[in-house]
């Protein structure tokens, strides 16, 4: 299978983002020349490989983090920015599944995770720009009930007060469509400028002792004690290893392979709105709803409405990607018609079969974590944290994320996208006929 890593992307340069565009990006670091050892090699600098960075350093570890392209240049560079709260499971889902102590552990994982992103954003990332309020919308009226169900599970069973419900009068005094019948508001969830944070993280990575090489794809891992990493240009022996390239992996470790579809999803960013953008947004909040092939949405610091959708399986992004989604922002928003697109582009991201992250030991010393499955803005930051606690000796928490069951997906690596496209087809269709 042709890898994500360079199919639709320039060696070592970021997408054409307004992510990019707002950002001051720095000066690009050397690869990795020659030999080096590190108590630690981290594979991938996106939220995941430089949390663990981070905290791995801020415990006095030496710490190596290679990443192919640049930092950020990953799914964390270029997302929807959405803080969400727990997983792509509802906690009670959860709790039927694996019980109600091991969900309430899941669930003050996340509660952390979105925490950490907000102190980091208060006291040391403020150009991440982090903004509360993520709303959840219905696409059907059959969802309203099921989604006031679950907020209800979160208001009632962790006393988590910061969300709640709205009927279809409510949703469209806030999302100014007709296309929604109702749904819920988490303001302990929110939206961030995801390649400012990054590219924060991997400041403070390095000023806590981490040394990050950039245009250093990993091509092999010799396993043993120590692990051999290596580069085209260089070598890594590192006593432990963690595996953070997401979506973006090659083939290099069959045991995540296995378990992760690379899925693309699409971004495209109108032109400032000024006045408009009021017309649409009514607050300042983020939305994702309930269509199988998900709308997500929000508006920039400067007013554009950065809408995101359309995941695809094919690894090829499509040319059109500012049309394809600006003719469904306006058959959302009819009063978006006459605005332009200034920036539109695509990014990579893992899936798994049950849309919970697989987070595996795949030896004594390889961990890794992927398939955060559209949660990871949150997540993968913690699961980095949770990663370097495993490392430095502490596993529990470690544990109960990799005991989330997430099986392979059928038919190995050759099949499973073409089977998923089938499934996407029916869904797609399902949504569009109002099914
Ligand atoms: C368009 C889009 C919108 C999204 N929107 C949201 C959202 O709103 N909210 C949310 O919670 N989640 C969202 N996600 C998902 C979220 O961005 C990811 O879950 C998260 O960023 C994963 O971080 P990561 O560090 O694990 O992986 P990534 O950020 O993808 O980083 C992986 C890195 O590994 C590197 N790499 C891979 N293989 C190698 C190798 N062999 N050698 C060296 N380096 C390697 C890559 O170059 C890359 O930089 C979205 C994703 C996309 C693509």
């Amino acid at each position: 299978m042709a890898s994500p890593l360079y199919r639709n992307d320039r060696p070592g340069q970021l997408p054409k983002s307004w992510y990019v565009a707002s950002t001051d990006v720095p000066p690009e670091r050397p690869p990795l020349y020659g030999h080096t050892t590190a108590d630690v090699c981290i594979v991938g600098a996106g939220f995941t490989g430089l949390s663990a960075a981070r905290h791995l350093a801020a415990k006095g570890l030496e710490v190596v983090v290679l990443d192919a392209h640049r930092v950020g240049f990953g799914a964390s560079g270029r997302n929807g920015g959405q803080v969400c709260s727990g997983y792509n499971m509802p906690q009670r889902a959860l709790a039927a599944k694996y019980g109600a102590d091991h969900a309430a552990r899941l669930w003050d994982l996340t509660e952390e995770a979105k925490d950490d992103i907000r102190k980091l954003c208060l006291a040391e990332v403020p150009e991440a720009n982090y903004r509360p309020g993520l709303a959840e919308a219905a696409t059907r009226p059959g969802e309203v009930a099921d989604m006031h169900r679950d907020a209800a599970y979160l208001q009632e069973t962790y006393s988590y007060d910061k969300i709640s419900t709205l009927d279809r009068n409510a949703i469209r005094d806030v999302i100014q469509t007709d296309d929604y019948h109702g749904g819920h508001i988490d303001m302990g969830a929110g939206h961030i400028h995801p390649l400012r944070l990054v590219l924060g993280i991997a400041q403070l990575a390095e000023r806590a002792g981490a040394r990050i090489f950039e245009r250093a794809e990993v091509h092999h891992i010799a396993h043993g004690d120590p692990a051999e990493i290596r580069t085209d240009k260089g070598r890594v022996k590192a006593n432990h290893v963690i595996l953070a390239g997401n979506g973006y992996l090659p083939n290099i470790e069959r045991k995540v392979t296995a378990k992760i579809l690379p899925v693309n999803s699409f971004i495209a960013a109108t032109g400032p709105l000024g006045d408009l953008a009021a017309k649409v947004l009514a607050r300042d909040i983020a939305v994702s709803d309930s269509k199988f092939v998900l709308n997500y949405y929000r508006m920039s610091e400067d007013k554009r409405l950065l809408f995101g959708g359309r995941p695809s399986y094919e690894i090829a992004f499509p040319k059109d990607i500012g049309t394809l989604l600006h003719e469904r922002m306006i058959a959302m928003f009819p009063q978006l018609d006459g605005t332009t697109i200034d920036y539109a582009w695509g990014g990579t991201l893992g899936i798994t079969t049950t849309r919970l992250p697989a987070v595996q030991r795949i030896a004594p010393n390889v961990v890794s974590a992927s398939g955060f499955s559209g949660h990871g803005v949150a997540l993968s930051g913690l699961t980095g944290k949770v990663m370097a606690e495993a490392i430095a000796g502490q596993a529990g928490r470690f544990d109960t994320l990799s005991m989330l069951k997430v099986p392979s997906f059928p038919g190995g690596p050759a099949l499973r996208a073409p089977i998923l496209r089938l499934a996407m087809t029916w869904y797609a269709m399902r949504d569009r006929l109002g099914l």
